[in-house]
């Protein structure tokens, strides 16, 4: 039987940490404050909102949400982010995805200043990843990777295999193994035969979002499986693997949920920390 990498574990002991060095900064008169720009009523970015607001609340830190309708302007709402990049009061901002479909998603993430990008999406904090994992990371990979040295899991040479080559979770953590020595492979829709690379995978993450995609026999024997995949069944939430079936020959794996969504939360939180210590500076 796998043991759990256990996302809930990590964000606690993150959590502990974020909370005393907030506690210092609010002492010199720094609240450390993200900025959540939601646009429209998708009623999935409402849930990933109040999870962010209430980690941020357990270690004080402020959060500011700026709810827009969904027909506002592009125009309008760069307008709106370029208010928050002067603001000194601001540290982190970032615009909850997707946004509807008449927005112009790719000049927004630009819109908004690399120094207070707290997702990491903005193509100079892409391009300073790319280079040393440096700058500030897209916190979905930061967590698969934060949850591999929490466990300690050696990257050095093992042969990983990531399903998705999405912008925001696929690509980006592609680069951070690079940058960590492994032997990558990125798969996707458009792969001919999934199971001839998950059969061969040390260490597999599946960033799919795509229920069951994952089985039992696509996996060797004591590999590590991670599961990134959200879905939403009712009012269950899903990954993208077997959980039942594969724990029974995998290693080590993620539950769905409280695997790489709370390290995801954590490390955006840790993302705003670190721009208020900066600011302190
Ligand atoms: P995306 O749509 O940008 O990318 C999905 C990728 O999966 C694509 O490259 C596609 O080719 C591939 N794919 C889809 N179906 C496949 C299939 N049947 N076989 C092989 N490849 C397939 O999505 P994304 O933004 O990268 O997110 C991926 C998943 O991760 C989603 O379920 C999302 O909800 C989840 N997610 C979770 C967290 C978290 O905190 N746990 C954070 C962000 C995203």
């Amino acid at each position: 039987m796998a043991k759990l990498l256990d996302g809930k574990k990590l964000a606690k002991k993150m959590e502990t940490k974020q909370k005393k060095i907030v506690a210092s900064l609010r002492k010199k008169g720094i609240v450390p404050t993200l900025a959540v720009i939601l646009v429209g009523r998708d009623p999935a970015s409402g849930i990933y909102v109040s999870k962010k607001q209430e980690a941020a609340t357990r270690i004080g830190l402020k959060v500011n949400v700026y709810d827009y309708p969904e027909n506002i302007k592009t125009k309008i709402l760069v307008s709106k982010i370029e208010k928050l990049n002067k603001d000194k009061k601001t540290h982190g901002i970032i615009v909850q995805l997707p946004l509807p479909k008449n927005i112009n998603q790719a000049e927004i993430i630009e819109s908004i200043s690399p120094a207070k990008d707290v997702d990491g999406f903005h193509p100079l904090n892409w391009g300073k990843l790319a280079y040393k994992s440096e700058g500030l990371l897209p916190c979905t990979p930061a967590a698969v990777m934060d949850l591999f040295h929490f466990y300690k899991i050696p990257l050095k040479g093992k042969e990983v295999v990531i399903i998705g080559k999405g912008n925001f979770v696929g690509k980006p953590l592609s680069i951070l193994l690079l940058n960590e020595d492994a032997t990558l492979t990125v798969i996707h829709i458009e792969t001919k035969n999934l199971k001839f690379h998950t059969k061969r995978a040390d260490i597999l993450i599946s960033a799919a979002g795509k229920v069951g995609l994952i089985k039992k026999d696509m996996v060797k024997k004591g590999v590590v499986m991670v599961d990134v995949g959200i879905s939403r069944i009712g009012k269950r939430i899903v990954g993208d693997v077997d959980f039942k079936n594969v724990s029974k020959i995998a290693s080590y794996i993620t539950p769905v949920p409280g695997g790489i969504g709370p390290v995801t939360v954590a490390e955006l939180l840790e993302n705003v920390i670190k721009i208020a210590q900066q600011s302190s500076k």
